[in-house]
């Protein structure tokens, strides 16, 4: 069973938010769930014609983690030989297949029925994590029915309440952690982004659990630079060809122009931007539109190589660029080329202490020497490039996050805020590329930027995240699907 075109046909704004199928028998209170995990929002209706049924997928975040819900709408083993039943269940079938995780929804006042096992059953041979939601157990007096339903041999058991709104925080904490669900707070729930933190990503790139399954992506390294600061010879070194240099023509394009190739089993794809040269007419020109250029490659790399010509030294532009790649949450490698003109150690030291000067703001960037002309530290570059890219997909796993974080407040507590303790009950990895992190705590207004300053560095400390840079933001803790009443 492996039907994946799913994903694709699904109209979606979180295309890669993982998906939960919601599986049981009819009238269990599946589409009663499915409502109240999706809020409101309407019901995405899935439109393919083969089908007899449409099934209906929706959104639901938990606390700002996105996921995809489908309602599988009746499944039941039996009608399989019936003739409308068959698409049903069918149907029903795809979206088990699709799904990253599945809830099996069970009517905890009617007990155990057959189907409920034949479909514990079919679940459980999936592999995929199944969770078993126990549904109208609208009152705590209501608890004990839940033993019953062990005998089907799912550990993953959360008494719910799909009406009143029971136990659902509890089963989407544990469904989000399973499929590693994922990302920054809405806007509106969020607490306000600190400057020092950047803001919070536009569309922040939800990512998909199933892709660790999946070959990995490409790795979209791009370079830039001032002009002449050594692009087209470190692509001409990477591609052992001279084909950037055909740009250099007068008469070709002068857009910048994508050149793939593979190192050891790895994809790059070097994005090209010397063509700009003659797009200028004077040389404050060339300088303006490589850089704003430049910038518009940088939302679309994994990895930014910042080629500075060693001989000159870094510059404020570079400064800008660099500025802007932090900003726009990619992985950085600084690398000063002509390394064969910078001779001498007084000339060395110089521009050692103007890159620190000029980079004082990226502690976390790497930074190397080559000699695109010569190959010397390319191999090293290379290196540095597929080690940022592995930290800028790095995901910590919550329980080790909590471990090192429950250490860090006890050495050093968040100050009062207004005379008040500020307590912050955990810290999540929302996402990754880059690595972001959510504060869950009491008063979010009340934790200083000097805090989260401190964590930040905490964070690099016990983690590293070398080259990428990291982000971090404070949320209230509140339990929004709690009983409304
Ligand atoms: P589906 O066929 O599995 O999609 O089930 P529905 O969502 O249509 O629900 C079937 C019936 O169970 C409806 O009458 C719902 O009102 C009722 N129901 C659903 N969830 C609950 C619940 O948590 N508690 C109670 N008491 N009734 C519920
Ligand atoms: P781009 O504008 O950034 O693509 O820069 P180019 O690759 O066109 O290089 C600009 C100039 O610097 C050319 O004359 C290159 O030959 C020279 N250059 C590039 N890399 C090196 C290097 O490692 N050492 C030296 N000495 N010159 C280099």
């Amino acid at each position: 069973m492996s039907i994946r075109g799913g994903h694709g046909e699904t109209p979606s704004t979180h295309v890669n938010a993982p998906l939960v199928a919601i599986v049981g028998r009819p009238n269990v209170g599946k589409s009663t769930l499915f409502n109240r995990l999706v809020g409101g929002r309407p019901a995405l209706v899935h439109d393919t014609p083969h089908l007899t049924r449409d099934r209906r997928y929706g959104e639901a975040d938990y606390f700002g983690a996105p996921l995809r819900l489908v309602d599988t709408g009746g499944l039941d083993p039996e009608a399989a030989t019936e003739v409308i039943g068959a698409g049903i269940h069918r149907q029903a079938m795809v979206a088990i297949d699709e799904a990253n995780a599945l809830v099996l929804v069970v009517d905890g006042r009617a007990g155990i029925s057959p189907i409920d096992r034949d479909l514990a059953k079919q679940l459980r041979a999936t592999g995929k994590p199944v969770f078993l939601a126990i549904n109208k157990i609208d009152h705590p007096t209501n608890d004990h029915l839940v033993h019953d339903f062990h005998e089907l041999g799912l550990t993953a058991i959360y008494p719910v309440s799909a009406s009143h709104g029971r136990g659902i925080d509890a089963m989407l904490e544990a469904v989000t952690g399973a499929v590693g669900s994922v990302r920054p707070p809405e806007a509106e729930d969020a607490a306000e982004p600190d400057p020092l933190f950047d803001e919070l990503p536009d569309e922040p790139e939800a990512e998909d659990p199933a892709a660790a399954n999946e070959p990995p992506a490409k790795l979209r390294v791009t370079f830039v630079g001032r002009p002449n600061a050594g692009k087209s010879s470190l692509t001409n070194r990477l591609l052992g060809e001279e084909r950037s240099l055909v740009h250099h023509e007068a008469g070709t394009t002068t857009d910048p122009v994508d050149a793939e190739f593979s190192i050891g089993g790895r994809d790059y794809i070097l994005v090209d931007t010397a063509g700009i040269r003659r797009k200028a007419r004077i040389e404050a020109d060339i300088e303006r539109i490589a850089v704003s250029m430049a910038i518009g490659q940088i939302e679309r790399a994994d990895v930014v190589v910042l080629v500075i010509d060693a001989d000159l030294g870094p510059a404020e532009q570079d400064a800008r660029i660099a500025g802007k790649i932090e900003e726009a949450g990619r992985a950085l490698v600084i690398a000063l080329n002509k390394s064969d003109l910078v001779t001498g150690d007084e000339k060395k030291q110089k521009l050692r202490d103007l890159s620190e000067d000029t980079f004082h703001f990226l502690t976390w960037a790497p930074t190397t020497m080559i000699s695109a002309q010569r190959g010397d530290g390319v191999d090293r570059l290379l290196d540095l490039v597929e080690k940022a890219a592995e930290q800028h997909r790095r995901r910590i796993p919550t329980a080790q996050l909590n471990r090192f974080f429950k250490e860090v407040i006890e050495e050093m507590p968040p100050p009062l805020h207004k005379g008040k303790a500020v307590r912050i009950n955990y810290i999540t990895q929302a996402v990754t590329k880059p690595p972001t992190f959510i504060l869950w705590a009491s008063s979010p207004e009340g934790l200083a930027p000097s805090y989260k300053r401190f964590i930040s560095n905490r964070l690099r400390e016990a983690y590293g995240f070398r080259g990428t840079p990291i982000r971090i933001f404070v949320k209230a803790k509140k339990d929004r699907h709690d009983l409304e009443r």
